[in-house]
């Protein structure tokens, strides 16, 4: 896929996104609650109503510094783990944007940015985070797999941490004990991505 971008794109975006956290706030905390200390909903929903409440003024911005903005705002905003990872997320991604030309693959950009939230959190493949999830879909991305098939990775590679040991954050406090369920970060992780793909799918052509 290649970077390019509407300012229209932002503002749906932030919307899907949004929408799909205040849908699953009860849900990603039942999951804290279960490996953490329940905020994880609560914390996620918080971030992303402070990026709508900035919705306007980020839709106007070109996409790279959009997407860092948000960045910045999250980190700002969620509190708690996710907050600086998200965050980290997207503030590479803009500026990995900002780097790269108008037919640079996302892929790599993404790749580049999930590097920054693994050495942000000291954390690998396979610890029981949301990298668990930014991995796969890194790699559904890399090889130009449909939205429809990047989503449903997404949500496998979530229900996959269910079986792993959290080596990271407050579930590995936990050992085995985090073994059976799912990470909550990475379960964000999928719904953001499903909702993403189904909004990109709908609104523009791969
Ligand atoms: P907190 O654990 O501070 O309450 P949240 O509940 O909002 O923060 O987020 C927890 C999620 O953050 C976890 O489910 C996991 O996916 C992610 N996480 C926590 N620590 C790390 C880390 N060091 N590296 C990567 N991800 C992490
Ligand atoms: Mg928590």
């Amino acid at each position: 896929m290649a970077v390019q971008a509407e300012p229209m794109l932002v503002a749906g975006l932030i919307e899907v996104c949004r929408a799909t956290i205040a849908e699953n706030t009860d849900h990603l905390c039942a999951l804290d609650r279960a490996i953490g200390d329940g905020d994880h909903g609560t914390n996620m929903r918080r971030g992303c109503e402070a990026v709508s409440a900035e919705g306007e003024s980020l839709s106007s911005l070109p996409f790279p510094d959009a997407v860092e903005k948000i960045g910045l705002t999250l980190v700002m905003n969620v509190g708690g783990a996710a907050g600086p990872l998200y965050g980290t997320l997207l503030m590479e991604i803009g500026r990995e944007l900002r780097k790269s030309d108008e037919k640079a693959d996302f892929s790599q950009v993404l790749k580049q940015a999930i590097d920054a939230v693994a050495r942000r959190g000291r954390a690998h493949a396979g610890d029981k985070t949301l990298l668990d999830v930014l991995y796969p879909v890194h790699a559904a991305l890399a090889k130009r797999s449909p939205l429809g098939d990047i989503a449903r990775k997404a949500e496998r590679s979530a229900d996959r941490t269910a079986a792993m040991k959290a080596m990271r954050g407050r579930a590995a406090y936990l050992g085995d004990r985090s073994i059976g369920h799912v990470d909550p970060g990475a379960s964000s992780c999928a719904l953001l991505t499903t909702a993403i793909c189904r909004y990109l799918g709908e609104h523009r052509p791969q």
